[in-house]
């Protein structure tokens, strides 16, 4: 890195310097006095950066490189499904024929599209199991959002709308499930895990009853653990009137090993920009569909879009329809990425993606287990969870060990989540990466904690790397420094 590489755009700037050249203006130039309202219109020249067309690319590209990303490196962020994207994906989704339609445009003319979106609800039907697909969520919390005013819209029509007030939620959930809860309007009841990480049946028993609208769990839960009891306790929450929720976002263990509707669950959302290998991170777009079993068809968003004979049609005449909850087609975009992937993959190569993924896991796992504590020792679906305990005693704590895999060139595994579990590393490595790969970060780690024994400051100031080195966190959540002083 050297002095011109890190200096800020502006610092680079020098008056009069151009990246472009316009030709000479041959119109009347035009007062806007008159046609703006006087005080929006600029009195002196906006203070942009001036320079040379080579100094903009190098800039840019220099930021670029700066940046950490799945395409620079392992990304092994838990829960989020970091998998590569394949550029198949990018380039379909760039056809002319998919790029420059207009939402608009009247179904004749958008037939392929919505071909497409039709047959993209058939294969997540197939792979849930379940009866029925919305497009329209924009993101797995808005698929969450989407299929709980669903469980409302059915207890109101059962004329329960007013008693079935409370959501059970397990406390491993991830945090959008009880947000997801509370801006529907209900209230929220936690359920407690057993020792062995997975959902208690006693201490559901103990909750369930009249006023029980549904529970949400995740399957595998977020410890990586699939939910043994998990037909039973849905025979529970389905006795006592309730229905079943299932957070799909870990959706990457079970593609053609198991299925949603088996396990009892009424509603499930898919995050494809997980599972279904669309890009993600960097807050969206993203795609969030909801799959339904049949009765609760009737409240899903409209329009529905429907095949009648040949053609594919779209159908708003569902009067108990919960309404939009999001404009047009859901993000097509992210949508067309999923169809592309699953049409490359089939069902052999779906359910390879998670037989790998669950392989991978538990051999890192496996490798990791000497070295940290290990709360939740039985064999691992897609993603498992350390506790840096054994470290922080130490004097380096698991922030300090993520600061600490960037040194050495990782992307750091999602930390102190679940909250169940203290100082938590939740590592999930996807199945799309080498073994090489996983042994060299299996390495660093292992280097790591053998650092928290023999020298933890070298990992309280980590990363020492990195353009940034170790930042005060506070501070620069409640003093951000956003705007180039000269
Ligand atoms: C990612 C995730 C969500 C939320 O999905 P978004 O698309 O980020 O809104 C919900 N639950 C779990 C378990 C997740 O991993």
């Amino acid at each position: 890195m050297n002095k011109l590489t890190d200096q800020l755009i502006f610092e680079v700037s020098r008056p009069g310097r151009r990246a472009y050249s316009l030709p000479t203006n041959d119109v009347e130039t035009v007062s806007l006095e008159g046609i703006v309202p006087t005080h929006l219109i600029r009195q002196k020249a906006a203070e942009l950066p001036e320079v040379s067309e080579l100094q903009l690319m190098r800039h840019y590209t220099n930021l670029s490189n700066k940046n950490f990303g799945l395409e620079t490196g392992f990304y092994p962020l838990g829960s989020c499904t970091m998998k590569y994207n394949p550029k198949v994906n990018e380039d379909i989704a760039r056809y002319s024929g998919f790029a420059n339609i207009h939402p608009l445009q009247s179904p004749e003319t958008t037939q392929g599209a919505l071909e497409l979106l039709y047959d993209l609800q058939e294969y997540l039907k197939a792979v849930s199991g379940m009866d029925a697909v919305s497009l329209q969520p924009a993101a797995g919390a808005q698929g969450e959002w989407t299929a709980l005013l669903l469980f409302k819209q059915y207890h109101e029509q059962n004329g329960d709308g007013q008693t079935r007030r409370k959501i059970l939620i397990p406390d491993s959930a991830h945090g959008t499930n009880p947000a997801t809860a509370a801006i529907c309007g209900f209230e929220i009841v936690e359920i407690k895990s057993n020792e062995d990480g997975t959902v208690s049946v006693d201490a559901l028993k103990e909750v369930v009853g009249p006023d029980t609208a549904g529970m949400m769990m995740t399957n595998p839960n977020t410890l990586g653990l699939f939910e043994q009891n998990i037909k039973q306790i849905a025979e529970i929450v389905h006795e006592a009137g309730g229905l079943m929720y299932c957070d799909g976002a870990n959706s990457n263990a079970i593609l053609g090993l198991s299925q949603p509707s088996t396990m009892g669950f009424d509603a499930v959302h898919f995050n494809l920009h997980k599972t279904f290998s669309t890009p993600h991170g960097g807050g969206g777009p993203g795609s969030g569909p909801v799959a339904v079993k049949e009765f609760l068809r009737p409240y899903l968003p409209v329009p529905h879009i429907e095949k009648e004979d040949d053609k594919y049609v779209l159908n708003s005449n569902y009067p108990q329809t919960i309404g939009r909850v999001k404009g047009y087609f859901g993000n097509f975009g992210v949508n067309v990425r999923a169809y592309a992937y699953i049409r490359s993959m089939g069902p052999d190569g779906l359910r390879q993606v998670s037989e790998d993924a669950i392989l991978n896991a538990n051999y890192l796992k496996a490798r990791l287990e000497p070295y940290y504590d290990t709360p939740y020792p039985q064999v691992c679906k897609h993603e498992f969870v350390l506790s840096g305990t054994r470290q922080k005693k130490l004097g380096a704590n698991t922030k300090d060990m993520a600061k600490r895999l960037l040194d050495y060139g990782f992307y750091a595994p999602t930390v102190y989540f679940p909250l169940i579990v203290a100082e938590a590393l939740m590592i999930e490595p996807t199945e799309t990466e080498a073994k090489e790969t996983l042994d060299a970060f299996a390495d660093a780690m292992i280097e790591i904690a053998q650092t928290a024994e023999e020298n933890p400051a070298l990992l309280n100031e980590a990363p020492h790397s990195t353009p940034v080195k170790r930042l005060d966190e506070t501070t620069a959540a409640r003093k951000p420094i956003v705007k180039f002083e000269r």
